[in-house]
């Protein structure tokens, strides 16, 4: 993929993604006023905003409109050249059927492999690869959270200093555990989730747990025997560590503190003793997806992600992508990329269990896109998807996980995956880490300034304008390659190299400013 940026800085400046394109966006910061003539001497026949669309041709009532080569509209009126293309000015195309896809039918050329490359990350027993060394508290229900976050405080106030080698300490609240229709075939999403997330490589598989006690999801359900990886200091067989709040031992609240400031010294003192090593950068395990896009995220963030993307697949690393409402108008790409026609099908199956979700809701994927989107120039969801798309790189898709299931379950140990989840922000970074990320990369077009408390998030600037004002949030600008700045492959390994320094203990801006959005659970099951 490389825009075509029209003329240099300074200058009206428009991109068009591909050849056939008959429309293009303004990358001016401010947009550009009408009379605006570019070099070809096209002109505007009106203000058009920064990453709208100009009209490149007289596109006459009814003309399929074209952006990144697919059709993302058809014109609802006579729109001449130099026209502002927006949505009220577009009818957008129905979503692709999910039969007659195209599979398995891209053979992309075979990459050489990526070696030599490697972070300095905490090896697990099980194989696994933190880069972070993080104590995660597990709750089992929501009841627990107050008392969780005044121990976490208490732990990080009192203990943390004298375990160097520990990063952090989170308590894993949630608002699932009771309350809930615990049996319905889909609480299995939640309940897989929280279970995953509890054996995030990031938290060295020192597992600890508070329950209430009376609670539907009991903690010997979240965590049944022989899920948590046997280790010299945790032999076969060891009975989970749960502080029950409702247990008789406890009188007064401060007994409940000292209980879970008991047993976290425990899992202190082991987590302290580990010391960072030379790891590859195979064992990197990065999920990446975008939030408040904009027309530009498209052109330059998410293609960057895509170089990156392809760089850790040839180094062996995993990555996946997800966001099902920003994908399923490009299924057709994504069938015809899988390295397998199994994988293909299992791509099918879960953009169908979506679009039954969705209808259960009466809404489809097209209730996805925000006020912010479309005041960033993104019409709709098939412009929105093809520009999401494209974080996913260019390499076979060799491997599909659900919702809250991890890589490890399914035996994936490396390559590009499709990992479905919503595309609500929150909960695809919730369902990512419960899938094994041990290191995210987040683009925004709008701005964002999210954070994960149990991971490193790397936040990538679509536009030069955000990356300015936000600064100290922003972590790699790749507005700079809409400025003719920089290219697409210069920023791709620029973030490469990032992820290799953060997952080598370098602070990214919200770890720095420890910004750290909730875990949000995707709970398509009945509450009661
Ligand atoms: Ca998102």
């Amino acid at each position: 993929m490389n825009p075509q940026v029209a003329t240099l800085s300074g200058k009206p400046l428009r991109i068009r993604m591909q050849e056939v394109d008959n429309v293009a966006i303004v990358a001016n910061d401010g947009g550009l006023p009408a009379g605006t003539v570019f070099d070809d001497g096209l002109a505007l026949r009106e203000h058009v905003p920064q990453a709208h669309k100009v009209a490149l041709v007289d596109l006459p009532a009814g003309t399929p409109v074209l952006r990144y080569g697919v059709v993302i509209g058809y014109t609802l009126k006579d729109l001449p050249a130099g026209s502002w293309v927006n949505e009220h000015l577009l009818r957008m195309p129905e979503a692709r059927e999910l039969d007659d896809l195209p599979i398995a039918t891209v053979k992309a050329p075979l990459q050489p492999a990526l070696e030599g490359y490697s972070f300095e990350g905490y090896r697990n027993a099980d194989g696994s690869v933190g880069t972070r060394n993080i104590l995660a508290i597990t709750t089992t229900v929501q009841c627990v959270a107050g008392v969780v976050e005044f121990a976490v405080k208490r732990i990080k106030d009192e203990l943390l200093s004298q375990y160097p080698n520990v990063d952090d300490v989170v308590g894993l609240e949630h608002t699932y555990g009771c309350g809930v229709a615990i049996d319905a075939p889909n609480a299995k999403f939640p309940i897989r989730t929280l279970r995953n997330i509890s054996l995030n490589p990031n938290f060295g598989g020192e597992v600890m747990v508070v329950s209430l006690g009376c609670e539907k999801l009991q903690a010997d359900r979240l965590l049944p025997p022989g899920v948590i990886p046997v280790t010299v200091e945790r032999p076969q067989d060891t009975p989970l560590d749960v502080v029950c709040l409702q247990d008789e031992a406890h009188v007064g609240f401060m007994s409940m503190i000292e209980s879970i400031m008991r047993q976290a010294r425990v899992h202190l003192e082991r987590l302290n003793a580990r010391q960072r090593e030379t790891i590859p950068a195979s064992e990197l395990v990065v999920g990446v997806q975008c939030g408040g896009s904009d027309a530009f995220s498209g052109v330059t963030a998410n293609p960057v992600v895509g170089f990156a993307t392809d760089l850790l697949v040839r180094a062996g690393a995993t990555v996946m992508f997800s966001e099902v409402t920003e994908v399923r108008d490009g299924i057709a790409q994504l069938t015809a990329r899988a390295a397998t026609p199994q994988v293909a099908e299992e791509m099918i199956r879960e953009m169908a269990w979506y679009d039954d979700y969705l209808a259960q809701g009466s809404v489809d994927r097209s209730a996805n896109t925000t006020p912010g989107n479309k005041k960033g120039g993104l019409s709709n969801i098939v412009e929105k998807a093809m520009g999401s798309i494209i974080k996913s790189g260019t390499a076979p898709i060799s491997g599909v996980i659900s919702p809250g299931e991890s890589l490890r379950e399914r035996g994936i140990k490396s390559g590009l995956v499709y990992a479905a989840t919503p595309a609500s922000d929150f909960i695809c970074g919730t369902l990512q880490l419960a899938a094994g990320m041990n290191m995210h990369v987040f683009t925004t077009g709008r701005g964002t300034p999210y954070g994960l408390a149990e991971c490193p998030v790397i936040k990538v600037a679509t536009r030069s304008d955000l990356a300015r004002r936000w600064h100290d949030l922003m972590d790699l600008n790749a507005g700079r390659i809409a400025d003719g700045e920089a290219s697409i492959e210069e920023l791709g390994w620029e973030l490469f190299r990032m992820m290799l320094d953060v997952a080598s203990g370098k602070k990214t801006w919200a770890e720095k400013w420890n910004l750290h959005n909730a875990l949000v659970l995707f709970n398509p099951a009945p509450v009661t």
